[in-house]
């Protein structure tokens, strides 16, 4: 069984990134800026931005955090974004999610100018990925492709089942390893809550990708004998052993499904370090059509 260790890799794209960053600078070109909105005290949406932030500054990125208090009316978001769109010294930005429920999240990401939505959100950057145009690929679906590209793992003529339509990771997977490509030329089922049959379908899978949001959905007796497991799962469980009381999960029971996997992410240390490393190479790519 291999662990496909998303950690590492993320750092050595960072490498990578840090590296193409230090050619533009001295072409005396600036830093690529990254520059990211958050709303409210989610402790989950903190975490995952301070994480952002930190990677800009591994690998020479400049970063701005904009917060914003719970209580934001949509219209003052919606002026921060036009800002954002309008400041010339900030390349890329995102909008993290989840937004409050008195905000419409639709209205917002639809307000970022596509050049500068390297969370690819944007419906312009969602049609050319449905189209194989170029544009900004989602950071999480796009991670998911580089691992399967750098693990050298064959998706040719592989049957790929996704787990889960969201617009952020499922729906684009399907995209993603649907096309006629490599990493790519799969044939792909896309499974959500109204699948019927849906371990049948996934002992079919010689992909397995689980983006549900359940933690240990997806059990040692639903996998193929010798699938790639990607688990992009991030629940958060009781654990009275830890100091914080809890821990971090995946939507897969990973001890039972290791025995059976041929390969498996892990989480944490899985898909969620890619997000980051997609996110810095999207901006880094939003700098340089800029430049
Ligand atoms: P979501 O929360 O928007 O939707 C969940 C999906 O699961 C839905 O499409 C639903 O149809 C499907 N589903 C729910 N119950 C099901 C069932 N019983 N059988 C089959 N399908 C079922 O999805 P999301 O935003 O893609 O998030 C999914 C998980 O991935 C969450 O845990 C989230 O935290 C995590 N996530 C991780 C990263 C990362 O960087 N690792 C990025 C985004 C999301």
């Amino acid at each position: 069984m291999t662990l496909i260790d998303g950690k590492s890799t993320s750092l050595q794209i960072q490498d990578e990134i840090k590296s193409l960053v230090e050619v533009r600078t001295k072409r005396g070109q600036k830093k690529p800026h990254l520059a990211a909105i958050i709303v409210g005290d989610n402790p989950a949406s903190r975490a995952y931005v301070g994480h952002k932030i930190k990677a800009c500054e591994r690998v020479g990125f400049e970063s701005t955090l904009i917060e914003l208090s719970e209580s934001v009316r949509e219209e003052q978001l919606l002026s921060e974004v036009e800002a954002l769109n309008n400041n010339d010294s900030i390349d890329g930005f995102i909008v993290q999610l989840p937004l409050p429920d008195h905000i419409d999240d639709q209205k917002v990401l639809e307000a970022v100018r596509p050049e500068k939505d390297v969370d690819g959100f944007h419906p312009v950057n969602a049609g050319n990925l449905s189209l194989g145009l170029p544009g900004f690929q989602p950071a999480t679906p796009a991670g998911i492709m580089e691992l399967l590209k750098r693990y050298k793992i064959e998706t040719s003529g592989k049957h790929a089942v996704i787990i889960g339509r969201s617009a952020i990771v499922g729906t684009p997977m399907t995209l993603l390893l649907s096309r006629n490509a490599n990493p790519g030329n799969c044939t792909v089922t896309l499974c959500h809550s109204r699948t019927q049959n849906l371990e049948e379908i996934t002992r079919s899978a010689d992909i397995l990708i689980a983006a549900i949001g359940k933690p240990h959905f997806v059990t040692k007796s639903m996998i193929k004998p010798g699938a790639v497991i990607i688990d992009v799962g991030i629940n958060r469980i009781p654990d009275a052993s830890r100091k914080s009381g809890n821990r971090l999960t995946g939507d897969v029971d990973f001890e039972g499904a290791a025995e059976v996997a041929g390969s498996i992410t892990p989480v944490p240390g899985g898909v969620g370090p890619m997000t980051i490393a997609m996110l810095l190479r999207n901006t880094l790519q939003a700098a340089d059509q800029r430049a």
